[in-house]
């Protein structure tokens, strides 16, 4: 900001007396505490307050002039990076937004103090005087180590323990007697930063101007939102990577947002080849000690461009100028335990507060951004073909009831043969499933007992590969029985219905000279394995990839030519409004991985629905017809973006105290209205409705019952403002009874 030289000089701020410190807890209201005289604090500054009997950490959220003699007071101030303005007002927003107490957003934002805090110092030994007087082998070892490694060594307790083959306790007594001392470990350096104009890529025509406008708008010191929509394969990638270059230039910082960060290695050497370095990663697979470091490189402005996943939403920027959300359209962003957040909207939000630029890049964008670029609420830059003039690959449907493959197999004859055909010509083929495991059912043949799990109304899924029935909403694990829990028959349990493993199995016999590989989230190995498997299929190390919505995100396969949709249906039965429009971006984005190399790509969709309005979008490629007929019906129903929607949902132990709490809330809800059970506000107020209760989708997770309400607004209307007056007339939840709320809930199971 730039002083106005006619304006008179600021009175220097009045020392605050009193201050408001929101503590990272479950708590809505900031505690007032007395400023010590001497102690300078000001809004934003972390402090240890007493509370109760115990201190705790605190951040300072307001500052007052006067008053406060019967306070607590402060005890001291933490000489940490304070909380900004913007991250404040971001803070105080997402709560109101969201329904959640202030102190547990804040929590979001400086987690733990191991994070908060500057880094944690490390410690190391050296050598420091003679030899002990009491000289065991083990101890032998140890000074062995100090006397082969020359000059002043300082090792870690843990490396210098497994050196010498010898107890931390060993070391400790060296300590003791003075042989060894401890000293503090220089902080490990930070990466280089990364530079603009280190990049070897050349754009082409389309995507230079798409680059040039988004590098503009990142540039400029303002908020802003653009919509990149481009296909999959035209380089949205690259193209943005252009706007990270222009914050880096103006010097300001850039975070972009991926789905799946932890399994995108391929990502961060794209990064890596054009600004010469990695960007710091920030997920949950970062080590806390890395993540401490980059913590303060963020809230010191050292660190400029953090790839993460939708915790990172919350970091301490110095000066943020560009949020870039990497695939807008997936539902990964969307948060549902503890708060409940869209990562992608609370993205433009947090832009909002930093005045920084906001790109939302996808192939298939949602609806709500789709519409707001439609209506000039954003921007929208485009890029309509695949780089190098490469071809969109060609679709066709299998119509399921004409061409099934044979009984008790999935794989239909036509999609055996182009699968046969691109082995053959040394391509690979991806055959995708959206169902984890083996089958999704297990029946008796004699009795007819289904396998269901005990704390859910959900089926056991069989994972053959673990040998176990699991839930796939609890977590919940068991052996395969060999005979029928209910009448006791051996040999009777059926498989129903397929999984990603049975069409592997299926595939293999098929295909018994082809190499194979299962790419799902609960594959053993874990995070670390999949990414190294991700990477193998990138090298065109397999030749036929069988997987689930894991494949379908952002990967680049340059030599997969052939994708194939085992069953297309599967998302388009749920009764979620959503259901075409996700099954189409998921089956736009699995058949957007074939021909992304050089050698053209095709896709095949087994489906029982060829003439769905989902299939013949996909088939005909009329992308812009179906999200016509999307945005009408959501438009006639007053659904969002063109309504609002808040679900409330009530959970407990006890049924019929889940049943009778939701009633009670809706009573509460319609008592509002004076009466009239659906219109919540009287007179010519916006009209705000509220349906249910109902039982939801889903009965019981985890051993709790659910039943569901659901409050639709205007966009005009005070939707929070509405769940307040509901959630404060209705009866207070108690015992095991709880009600979340989920502003703009993204599905409804
Ligand atoms: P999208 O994200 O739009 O699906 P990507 O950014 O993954 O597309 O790009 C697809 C492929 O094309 C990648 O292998 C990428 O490296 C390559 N590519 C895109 N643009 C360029 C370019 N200008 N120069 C070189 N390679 C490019
Ligand atoms: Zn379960």
């Amino acid at each position: 900001m730039t002083a106005d030289p006619a304006a008179p000089p600021a009175a220097p701020a009045p020392q605050p007396t009193v201050v408001d410190v929101l503590i990272p807890v479950a708590v809505d209201t900031a505690y007032s505490y007395r400023v010590p005289k001497g102690l300078a604090l000001a809004p934003g500054d972390f402090v240890v307050v007493p509370l109760g009997t115990r201190e705790t950490l605190g951040v300072v959220w307001d500052a007052r002039g006067a008053g406060g003699d019967n306070l607590k007071q402060v005890l001291s101030r933490v000489d940490w990076p304070p909380v900004r303005a913007p991250l404040r007002g971001f803070v105080d927003w997402l709560a109101a937004w969201t329904l959640s107490p202030r102190g547990m957003v804040l929590r979001m934002a400086v987690r733990a103090p191991e994070f908060a805090g500057a880094e944690p110092v490390r410690f190391g030994l050296r050598r420091a005087g003679p030899p002990p007087a009491r000289l065991t082998p083990a101890r032998g070892r140890v000074m062995g180590v100090f006397d082969a490694a020359e000059g002043e060594a300082v090792l870690t307790k843990r490396a210098l323990a497994e050196a010498a083959g010898c107890s931390p306790g060993v070391i400790d007594g060296l300590v003791d007697e003075g042989t060894l001392e401890t000293v503090a470990l220089p902080p490990d350096p930070l990466p280089p930063a990364p530079d603009p104009e280190a990049g070897t890529v050349a754009l082409d025509p389309a995507q230079a101007e798409a680059a040039a406008r988004l590098a503009e708008r990142a540039a400029e010191r303002r908020f802003t939102v653009t919509l990149l929509e481009g296909v999959t394969g035209s380089g949205k990638t690259e193209t943005y990577f252009e706007a990270v270059a222009a914050a880096l230039r103006a010097g300001r910082q850039t975070l972009i947002l991926l789905p799946e960060i932890a399994l995108t290695a391929q990502f961060l050497d794209r990064f890596a080849a054009r600004f010469g370095t990695r960007p710091s990663e920030w997920h949950s697979g970062v080590s806390v000690r890395r993540r401490a470091r980059a913590w303060s490189g963020i809230a010191s402005g050292d660190i400029k461009v953090v790839a993460g996943a939708r915790s990172s939403l919350f970091l301490p920027f110095a000066d943020l100028g560009l949020i870039v959300v990497d695939e807008e359209h997936e539902a990964a962003y969307k948060q549902d335990d503890g708060v409940s957040y869209h990562a992608r909207d609370m993205a433009v939000m947090r832009g909002r507060f930093e005045e920084a630029a906001v790109v939302l890049a996808s192939a298939t964008p949602s609806l709500e951004t789709r519409v707001n670029a439609e209506t000039g609420r954003y921007g929208h830059v485009r890029l309509d073909a695949r780089y190098a003039g490469r071809s969109l690959p060609a679709l066709a449907a299998i119509d399921l009831r004409r061409d099934a493959p044979p009984r008790g197999r999935w794989i239909a004859p036509k999609l055996v043969e182009a699968v046969a055909e691109t082995v053959a010509a040394g391509r690979q083929a991806l055959l995708f499933l959206n169902r984890r495991g083996y089958a999704p059912l297990t029946l008796c043949r004699s009795c007819g007992h289904r396998f269901t799990c005990g704390q859910c109304s959900a089926w056991m899924v069989e994972h053959r590969f673990r040998g176990a029935l699991m839930c796939h909403h609890c977590g919940h694990v068991e052996r395969k029985p060999g005979h029928c829990p209910r009448c006791g028959e051996v040999d009777a349990l059926v498989a129903c219905g397929p999984g990603v493993e049975r069409i592997a199995e299926e595939a293999a016999a098929l295909f018994p000279d082809a190499r194979q590989l299962v790419l799902s989230s609960d594959m053993p190995g874990g995070t670390e394995r999949l990414r190294q498997e991700l990477d193998a299929v990138a090298r065109g190390e397999v030749d036929i990839v069988v997987g689930t919505q894991l494949v379908a995100k952002g990967h680049n396969f340059p030599n997969l030519t052939l994708a194939g949709i085992i069953d297309a249906d599967v998302g388009l039965a749920n009764g979620d409004p959503r259901a075409a429009e996700r099954t189409f971006q998921l089956l736009q984005q699995v058949t957007g991985r074939a021909g992304r190399g050089e050698a053209p790509g095709r896709a095949l969709i087994q489906t029982f629905q060829p003439d769905h309005p989902v299939m013949r979008a996909l088939l005909t490629g009329d992308v812009e017809r179906f999200y016509r007929t999307e945005i009408e019906a959501r438009q006639q129903a007053g659904l969002p973006p063109f309504g609002r929607l808040a679900a409330l949902i009530v959970s407990g132990t006890d049924r019929t105290a889940v049943e009778t709490h939701a009633r009670a809330l809706a009573r509460a809800a319609y008592g509002i209205t004076g009466g009239d059970p659906l219109a919540l506000a009287p007179g010519d107020a916006p009209r705000i409705e509220v349906f249910g209760p109902a039982e939801a989708p889903i009965a019981m997770i985890r051993g709790r019952y659910r039943f569901r309400l659901l409050v639709k607004a205007p966009r005009s209307a005070d939707l929070q403002g509405c769940l307040r007056a509901i959630l404060a007339a209705g009866p207070k939840a108690t015992g095991s009874l709880r009600v979340a709320v989920d502003v703009e809930p993204q599905s409804f199971l």
